[in-house]
């Protein structure tokens, strides 16, 4: 009797140190109380009953709160290593636009130059007009000390980073952005979008950062079939949690408990995702710098790219390790599945074709299994071309100067078979690049 009651106990205590993929499945998930159920049902409705004015089970209407976010948001928060206080939005955007809210009139903010255009678009178009908000954009990958510290003012509240930028896949290094905004003395909050690494690969809160934000649309949800976002923050920023939370309330633009229920389920399983993920993407990206129709390939885990070794310091303390077990397996075996030196870093590759637009095209619809369209971090490949599709709206001015030009193809890359996946990229780049050579020769 004391063995069970001593085991159900220990059951029942949901340990701080368990790892990511235990928490993925089981912070926000407890069993119901009330009925047994495993998963937990999904709560439609929109109030609850009070048993004397103001006496309830924690919910009164459900925009300020309902079962199924508030199990997302503990997930949530479990799951950015660092976190405490997690908030769920209608989307990614409706995210953004909160937190850039929340520093009120006049603020100045300091953003990466690549930035996600719906954020560069907020800020710029909405944020400027409404609340007079100014932002500086900044290569913060590769301007030095001095250029980051001078583009803060008195009024800088924030700094904005995308690690690693889209569809370019620059690397920001999160720590030393920390240590140059804790330097200045309008100490701005520093936020990060962890959207393209998701919190499997990448903890910037452990790196100090004061925010991370997600569209959960991409890898956390995983499966193409919700739109939504979050911001989480560690214990300390408890108070400006608590405005957010305001906010959440006040602005309305908050999930429904089905989206909550599908993302906390799609969440569940984010850590197999996302090595899946990983390794697809680094076999795809090595195939592709095989290919003599490829002029560049973009992948921060190659052992050419120009951060490769950010990349590895600035691993989560789970994906150190994943990625650590892929190479001591090549050591201990001799298998050189990683003898390029290569490792899993997310799932989005960018390569430049060899020719132009042309060329591009003929890749996107040739191609069978990388389906041609926007957004990313679904289980499906995904092939898109940013110059006209997600980056079509910049200038074509700045389109160069961020590198993005008519041949740069940006891959997300699924968990279908790599093989599979590798076979669809060579067949596509065949016929795309190679198809008019041969009809050359052939007519020779
Ligand atoms: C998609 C995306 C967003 C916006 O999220 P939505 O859910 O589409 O509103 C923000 N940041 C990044 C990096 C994204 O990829």
């Amino acid at each position: 009797m004391t063995i069970t009651n001593e085991a159900h106990h220990v059951k029942r205590q949901k340990s701080h140190s368990d790892g990511f993929g235990t928490r993925a499945i089981h912070v926000g998930s407890e069993p119901s109380a009330e009925t047994g159920a495993v998963i937990p049902a999904i709560s439609l409705s929109t109030t609850y009953k009070q048993d004397a004015v103001g006496v309830h089970k924690g919910f009164e209407y459900s925009r300020s709160g309902n079962p199924n976010r508030d199990a997302l948001e503990s997930t949530l928060a479990s799951l950015e290593s660092g976190g405490a206080h997690a908030l769920a939005f209608s989307s990614g955007s409706a995210t953004t636009a909160t937190v850039l809210q929340s520093l009120g009139p006049n603020a100045h903010v300091v953003s990466v130059n690549d930035v996600y255009g719906g954020t560069f678009r907020y800020m710029r178009r909405v944020a400027s007009e409404t609340q007079g908000l100014e932002t500086t954009f900044v290569d913060l990958e590769k301007a030095d000390d001095e250029t980051v510290l001078a583009s803060f003012q008195d009024n800088t509240k924030l700094i904005w980073i995308e690690s690693p930028t889209n569809p370019t896949l620059r690397l920001v290094d999160i720590p030393r952005v920390v240590s140059l905004a804790r330097s200045h003395p309008s100490r701005p909050l520093v936020v990060v979008d962890n959207t393209f690494l998701s919190p499997y690969y990448s903890s910037p809160l452990l790196q100090g950062a004061d925010m991370v934000v997600h569209s959960l649309t991409k890898y956390i949800n995983g499966h193409s079939d919700v739109v939504m976002g979050a911001a989480i923050l560690p214990s300390h920023h408890s108070q400006l949690a608590a405005k957010l939370r305001f906010l959440q309330n006040a602005h309305g633009a908050v999930p429904s408990p089905y989206d909550s229920w599908l993302a906390q389920r799609g969440a569940k399983t984010l850590h197999l995702r996302m090595k899946a993920h990983g390794t697809n993407a680094l076999q795809v990206a090595q195939a592709l710098e095989r290919s003599p129709y490829v002029e560049e390939v973009i992948y921060p885990g190659l052992a050419s790219h120009p951060k490769h070794a950010l990349a590895y310091r600035s691993l989560s303390p789970h994906a150190k390790k994943f990625v650590d077990s892929l190479r001591s397996t090549v050591d201990a075996d001799g298998v050189s599945q990683d003898s390029e030196g290569g490792f899993p870093y997310g799932g989005m590759v960018s390569f430049r074709i060899r020719g132009g637009a042309i060329e591009a095209n003929k890749f996107l619809t040739a191609a069978r299994l990388f389906t041609l369209a926007e957004s990313l971090g679904g289980v499906e490949s995904l092939a898109e071309l940013p110059s006209q599709m997600t980056h079509g709206s910049i200038p074509e001015t700045e389109r160069a100067i961020l590198g993005i030009g008519d041949n740069l193809i940006r891959l997300s890359v699924g968990v279908e078979e790599a093989e599979d996946l590798v076979h669809d990229v060579e067949q596509a780049l065949e016929f795309a690049v190679g198809g008019d050579e041969k009809l050359t020769n052939g007519s020779r």
